[in-house]
């Protein structure tokens, strides 16, 4: 079978293998991110989670190629059915397929530029690649995807600073939806609003991905978001995928000791179960000197001799994939869905 009908086979729309991202500042190099790799299928949603400095932000901006990955490749499949090297694309190829992959930023306090209009933000990528469209045309464009996000396009001639978090990450929204993407990589997007904000917003981002066949990667630090929007979820350590896997099964039964601990911070809705949090020794190492072996050994509570020595493979254990020696030897503390 070709690769191109293998893809489709499997509804394959981003293949991310083997991405590594080095920074090297005054002589020293730093790895933000190792050999990181997974699949995306065509309207999935794939979380991200880690400590802050795990390098899920520096992953997302290598898959968008916001900053260019030091190796490895992401395969996208395009609308056009062919399946490119994301990576290596040259300027007109590039010019082509990078509306389909866009990105929502962080902060929506920051992230807008405040000397434009909300309908020249939204309006700005539109003009980039298609310089002949004529401004009534994306005039109208933009109040249809403003009003897709729940915009009131009677203030679009405003500046950002009149316009609340919640609306400014609805700009953000927008402005990525304008091209029409397929993919769209959100960097903690919702984590600088309020909690009731976050869920409008969330909630907003579902019901785009169900009308508009969106494909997410959704990179965060808060795990109760991460589990209310995702299909699967990948735990980020130290610039190492260490669980990857559907997320129900990783958070009612996870099977490396950083999702354990991670997961027992999460609080619950309800006062009748405890949730006794594991405390994580010590901080996150230093990226420029990681410790040998296992990069988890010294702050994992099931740590053994040959952590301290040998680096655990990625490898499947109970339906998903692990990076730990006695992945299959546990049984780690989750969520009980039962009990929720
Ligand atoms: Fe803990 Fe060892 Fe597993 Fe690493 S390999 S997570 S140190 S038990």
């Amino acid at each position: 079978m070709s690769e191109k009908a293998e893809n489709a086979e499997k509804n394959l729309i981003l293949q991310v293998q083997h991405i590594s991202k080095r920074f090297t500042s005054k002589g020293v190099c730093v790895r933000a991110v190792t050999d990181v790799s997974f699949d995306v299928r065509k309207g999935e949603t794939i979380g991200i989670v880690g400590e802050s400095g795990c390098g899920k932000t520096t992953l997302g901006r290598c898959i968008v190629r916001a900053i260019s990955a030091s190796e490895g490749e992401v395969k996208y499949t395009a609308r056009d059915g062919v399946t490119y090297d994301f990576l290596k694309l040259d300027k007109k190829e590039m010019k082509k397929v990078r509306k389909e992959i866009q990105m929502v930023f962080q902060d929506p306090y920051s992230s807008l530029d405040p000397r434009m209009t909300v309908i020249d933000i939204i309006a700005e990528p539109l003009k980039a690649n298609f310089p002949k469209m004529p401004k009534a045309e994306i005039e109208q464009k933009v109040i249809e995807i403003a009003k897709k996000v729940g915009l009131n396009t009677t203030y679009l001639k405003r500046y950002p600073h009149a316009f609340s978090g919640g609306q400014r990450q609805r700009i953000g929204t927008a402005r990525a939806l304008i091209l029409n993407p397929q993919v769209i990589v959100c960097d903690e997007a919702v984590s600088a609003l309020d909690v009731s904000i976050q869920a409008q917003i969330i909630n907003l981002l579902k019901d785009l991905q169900k009308e508009l066949q969106l494909t997410y990667i959704f990179i965060s630090h808060d795990l109760s978001v991460v589990e209310h929007i995702s299909d699967k979820v990948g735990v980020m350590y130290l610039g190492r995928l260490v669980e990857f896997g559907e997320t129900e099964k990783l958070f009612s039964r996870p099977c490396h000791p950083y999702t354990e601990a991670l997961l027992s911070a999460v609080p619950i809705a309800d006062p009748d179960i405890q949730n006794e949090r594991i405390p994580l020794q010590g901080e996150i190492p230093n990226p420029a000197n990681p410790p040998s072996g296992c990069y988890f050994h010294e702050r994992c509570r099931y740590c053994q001799e040959k952590c301290k020595h040998d680096v655990p493979d990625l490898r499947e254990v109970d339906g998903r994939m692990v990076a730990c020696h006695f992945a299959d030897e546990m049984r780690l503390r989750g969520f009980d869905y039962e009990e929720k």
